[in-house]
């Protein structure tokens, strides 16, 4: 009977022993997730398993208030220029990407720029732009500034109601898509008089040439090293240095940018974008210490 009463007892306390046990593992694995969670994983690696990555880096851009309207100091306005020197001791250089946004140059030189911190300007083109959207909400959620130029990338003289739809088609497509209002404009080919940088004057816009030209844009297509070897030789404290990542793919110039950026950094200068080297410029002119024009204008 003894052994019985044993087995009535088991069989009673059984199916507590089970609950128990299921306890037990649950607390544990609850435990070691959290862990997990908040100790072990680091939270990129956490996103990318979430496969929230996109949605995470835009909203955080949108919170850390990533400005997105990008205007122009008004000693600035409806001038066109190559650069922009502060007066002191910073060396402060402009990095500008061209005809995007472009498929794996893009991401690629994204990627470089994220490592280093580097902040850059693009100036997008509305077609390319339209295709490829999430690339272009990229460049945004990485706090880089987006800039105008153009719809379709023409040379030719315009009638001055299709420069301003070169320009105004494209400034919709970038509010559309991007939630962005930019004044920054560079014309295609750094063509001066075929009626786009007039309605830009007219638009108060800041007209953005170049100081260095890396030369990627040339059909031979030169190469990372060469690419590097220009720009370091023209590059001056103020500079702006043209390069591109759209309009076909730009493998070398990719490639160039971890150096580019290494050597610019050696030479002690700092990487801003092109609003931010107005900013600068504008406000060591309007400082009594300030030494001479502090902006160097192509035309008017
Ligand atoms: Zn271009």
């Amino acid at each position: 009977m003894a052994k019985s009463e044993r087995q009535d007892r088991i069989k009673r306390l059984l199916p507590g022993k089970v609950l128990w046990v299921a306890i037990a593992v649950i607390s544990c694995a609850v435990f070691a997730l959290l862990h997990t969670l908040f100790s072990g994983v680091p939270a990129d690696a956490l996103i990318a398993q979430t496969g929230l990555s996109k949605t995470v880096e835009v909203t955080t851009a949108i919170a850390n208030s990533i400005p997105l309207n990008f205007d122009v100091p008004k000693n600035f306005q409806a001038k066109t220029i190559k650069d922009a020197p502060v007066p002191g001791a910073e060396k402060y250089i402009a990095l500008t990407f061209d005809d995007g946004p472009w498929p794996e140059t893009t991401e690629k030189i994204l990627a470089t720029l994220k490592q280093e911190k580097v902040k850059a300007t693009f100036y997008v083109v509305g077609q390319p732009l339209k295709s490829f959207p999430e690339i272009g909400k990229k460049i945004l959620a990485d706090g880089h500034v987006i800039a105008n130029h153009t719809l379709h990338h023409w040379y030719k003289q315009m009638s001055p109601l299709v420069a301003q739809r070169e320009i105004e088609d494209t400034a919709k497509i970038i509010k559309d898509l991007l939630n962005v209002e930019t004044a920054y404009f560079r014309p295609p080919g750094g063509v001066l008089t075929n009626g786009l940088v007039a309605y830009a004057q007219q638009q108060k816009q800041s007209i953005n040439m170049w100081s260095v030209d890396s030369g990627d844009s040339r059909p031979s297509r030169p190469s990372p090293e060469a690419m590097l070897k220009t720009i370091l030789a023209e590059a001056t404290p103020g500079g702006i240095v043209l390069m591109h990542d759209g309009g076909g793919s730009h493998d070398n110039t990719a490639k160039a940018v971890p150096q580019i950026i290494a050597q610019l950094r050696a030479k002690g200068y700092k990487f801003v974008t092109v609003p931010e080297l107005l900013e600068l410029s504008s406000a060591a002119a309007e400082t009594p210490t300030a030494q001479g024009s502090s902006s160097t204008s192509v035309g008017s």
